[in-house]
């Protein structure tokens, strides 16, 4: 539940790096699979494929519009402009209305005129919630906060086992802000440091699960929305199939003890 009285999906789609053909099959296959949620954002260059993905789904009867969460992202080269990118995300998307909008990073220039654009977009019924990504101190968050009015729904920031982003948890709950994990198995080019990490893979062992799932159902445990990356079938089937095991509060511990403060992103 979103500070504004908004249901949002905890688990979804990752778009990241995916083409438009790659982003429409996987939107599309994992909203086949029972994902709610999609992750996209104007500089990957694929909302017109997620679009595509998500109308496939709702002419073949699998989703309503209503029943999902379509989450992108506005660049910072967009910032000065935030009126004509929400439309353009609009179009390429081909809805009527975003779920969610996020600024995709800090940029103390102009990120409160571009937050104001999408307070104003809220206003006309074009955008749900409003939120942020990249923001890493709770005073870069404040700055923003302290200089707009509709408080942030969501925090979208790199987190995983190295890098679990205790303190702006911390700081987030006096605004009831929500984080969202982006690199939630480690992110490309460092899944494999998390799934062959000696805790991960001997949890996933005694679970009968892969390392990806423990992932996941860490990030659900955790209270983390995630939005694992994928244009692969399978995989996509595997990361949302989380939902007949649990962790025990010993395997939680084990995971918070792998915090390393450590980003695997360098931006
Ligand atoms: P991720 O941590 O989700 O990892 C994705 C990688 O894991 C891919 O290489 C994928 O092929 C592989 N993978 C996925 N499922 C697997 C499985 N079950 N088994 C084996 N390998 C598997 O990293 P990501 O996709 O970069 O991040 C997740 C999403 O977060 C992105 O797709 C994007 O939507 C968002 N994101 C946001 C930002 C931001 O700045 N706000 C930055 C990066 C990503």
């Amino acid at each position: 539940m979103l500070n504004n009285g908004i249901e949002m999906p905890i688990l979804g789609i990752g778009t990241y790096t995916l083409s438009n053909q790659q982003a429409e099959n996987a939107v599309y296959w994992a909203l086949r699979d029972g994902y709610r949620l999609i992750d996209t954002a104007r500089i990957y260059g694929n909302e017109e494929g997620v679009g595509r993905g998500i109308q496939k789904a709702i002419d073949e009867g699998l989703v309503t519009r209503e029943e999902i969460f379509v989450t992108t992202k506005m660049w910072t080269s967009d910032f000065g402009n935030g009126a004509a990118a929400i439309d353009a995300s609009l179009r390429r998307l081909n809805l009527d209305y975003i779920d969610l909008m996020i600024l995709h990073h800090s940029q103390p220039s102009n990120d409160a005129a571009a937050y104001k654009s999408m307070e104003q977009a809220v206003s006309e019924g074009k955008l749900r919630s409003i939120g942020l990504s990249n923001y890493y101190t709770p005073e870069d968050f404040d700055r923003l906060v302290n200089a707009t009015t509709i408080t942030p729904a969501l925090l979208q920031n790199e987190t995983h086992p190295h890098y679990q982003s205790i303190t702006m948890k911390e700081h987030l709950k006096q605004y009831g802000t929500v984080l969202e994990s982006w690199f939630p198995l480690g992110g490309r080019d460092h899944t494999q440091e998390l799934f062959n990490d000696p805790t991960i893979s001997s949890i996933a062992a005694a679970h009968s699960k892969t390392s990806a799932q423990i992932l996941m159902r860490w990030h659900l445990q955790a209270g983390n929305i995630a939005i694992p990356g994928s244009s692969n079938e399978a995989h996509i089937a595997e990361n949302f199939d989380i939902f007949d095991f649990e962790l025990t509060d010993a395997d939680m511990q084990r995971i918070a003890a792998m915090d390393q403060s450590r980003r695997h992103a360098s931006y």
